[in-house]
């Protein structure tokens, strides 16, 4: 796998205003080093050991996200740090951030995770509890909520995914007022159909990375 033609390849082919995160779950901190040095600077992980190993080791300029579904008793290890949560889940969750936020003094930004798949496995709110998590969110001082995320049906199916994506990008449209600026869509397999449907943040692990084990 070349990374850094990986890197170029995908760039040329998308907007500026497209944020690229490099999803480096279970790949090497020197995998890492070599995406870094082609100028990636926005890197996203799912566990919270994993990231805190490699965020020690590696360069203080990288933006880490958190990508994954985040247990509560972890939230404390990434306050100190963290760039992006994209896996707001639950009320639960956002208590606990705000808490281990306040102790910190750092604003945490975070997105909801909104479940448009149909799989049991995924996580995150029905897109009817937004105005709800927004609204708890509103009160708290340490947790900011930039946008939305969400991960389509694992299918073959174009009509299916074109349709969740479509649908997260309606539920994000109506909330511009409330200031949301992030809409954190698309994996390898499908980021063009989500930058079509107006995701400006993709996740791409594989495709940039090579297949994980
Ligand atoms: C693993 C993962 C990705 C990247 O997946 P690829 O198919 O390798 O691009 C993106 N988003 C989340 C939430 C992930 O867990």
């Amino acid at each position: 796998m070349n990374i850094k033609s990986n890197l170029e390849k995908i760039k040329s082919k998308i907007s500026k205003d497209i944020k690229v995160i490099a999803v480096s779950k279970t790949k090497s901190n020197n995998e890492i080093l070599e995406a870094y040095n082609c100028g990636q600077l926005s890197f996203g992980e799912n566990k919270v050991q994993e990231l805190i190993e490699k965020s020690s080791a590696l360069p203080k300029d990288i933006e880490w996200h958190f990508i994954g579904h985040l247990q509560r008793n972890k939230v404390k290890f990434i306050i100190p740090f963290i760039h992006l949560i994209h896996s707001v889940d639950s009320f639960n969750l956002i208590d606990e951030i705000n808490k281990r936020a306040e102790k910190e003094n750092r604003i945490i930004n975070c997105l909801i995770q909104v479940k448009i798949a149909s799989e049991e496995s995924k996580f995150g709110f029905h897109y009817s509890r937004i105005d709800e998590v927004l609204e708890y969110s509103k009160k708290l001082n340490y947790i900011n909520i930039k946008g939305l995320m969400g991960m389509s049906t694992f299918t073959n199916n174009y009509k299916i995914i074109e349709e969740e994506f479509s649908l997260l990008n309606k539920v994000f449209q109506e909330r511009k007022k409330d200031n949301f600026k992030i809409l954190s869509m698309g994996m390898s397999n499908d980021y063009e159909k989500a930058i079509l449907n107006g995701s400006n943040m993709i996740r791409l692990g594989s495709i940039i990375f090579g297949k994980r084990n």
